[in-house]
């Protein structure tokens, strides 16, 4: 059992908020209980993980996308849905926080870890904004043998290829979630863009550019889930109890 405070102090004093992109809405987007004995982690809180939540009697819920983008629930972009969604939240006294572009940009944050599990090295961030990240593979592979090893590590049955399968590969950008924007910045050695989606605008500058690009589906992002599961369970070991949401896949190939 630990007072909340104590908690996201420790979460912001290794990704502080200060880090987060200025459109961001990170941090906290509810207050409920003071006291925390559970903590459940997920990508994004919709009804089915909100009731997982009840069930297991958690008090606060970490999870990567903001629930709300706007500071005002009665802001009017936000959706019915969302609005439904905020006041069960606030009916049962429980916490939401939400780490996102400050965890994504950080140097310990997602990009680098998926960046280290795919093998890469000489890590560096691209741009101003830390987008994406860059680094090589210490032995140069086909695109093939890549998209193999990707589709393993992030545990997904299917990804979108542009460009060429056999090209051999050295130098590789990689961006959690919707990186497109990252494709008018990567340097002209890197080879293949991994990332979760993007806009067919970029998709068409890519193609043009002779980038190949890996588009893997924002469910990446589920990495987001054991990462910090780790670090809660590493940093408050046995005070807590934490628990993971596994996503299912929403999207079905036909
Ligand atoms: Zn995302």
């Amino acid at each position: 059992m630990l007072p909340i405070k104590t908690i996201i102090t420790v979460i912001e004093d290794k990704f502080p908020l200060a880090n987060a992109c200025l459109w961001d809405f990170t941090g906290w987007q509810i207050k409920g209980k003071i006291t925390i004995n559970k903590i459940l982690v997920c990508l994004d809180i919709t009804n089915i993980v909100l009731d997982q939540a009840l069930a297991a009697d958690i008090e606060l819920i970490i999870c990567h996308h903001p629930l709300v983008f706007a500071s005002d629930i009665n802001h009017p972009t936000i959706s019915p849905w969302k609005k439904k969604l905020y006041q069960k939240i606030k009916n049962n006294d429980i916490n939401v926080y939400t780490l996102h572009t400050n965890f994504d940009k950080d140097d310990k944050g997602m990009n680098v870890l998926m960046a280290q599990d795919l093998n890469l090295e000489n890590i560096n961030f691209l741009g101003q904004e830390k987008l994406a990240v860059v680094g090589n593979l210490n032995q140069a592979l086909s695109v093939s043998t890549i998209i193999k090893n990707v589709k393993n590590y992030f545990k997904i049955e299917y990804l979108q290829l542009i460009g060429n399968q056999h090209q051999i590969i050295r130098n590789v950008a990689l961006s959690g979630g919707a990186g497109g924007d990252a494709i008018t910045i990567l340097p002209n050695n890197v080879q293949l863009f991994i990332t979760g989606e993007m806009k067919w605008h970029h998709i068409i500058e890519a193609q043009d550019c002779g980038i190949n690009v890996l588009l893997v589906g924002h469910y990446m992002e589920q990495k987001f889930v054991d990462f910090i599961y780790d670090f809660l369970n590493q940093t408050f070991n046995g005070q807590l109890e934490v628990i993971k949401y596994k996503h299912q896949q929403p999207l079905t190939i036909i």
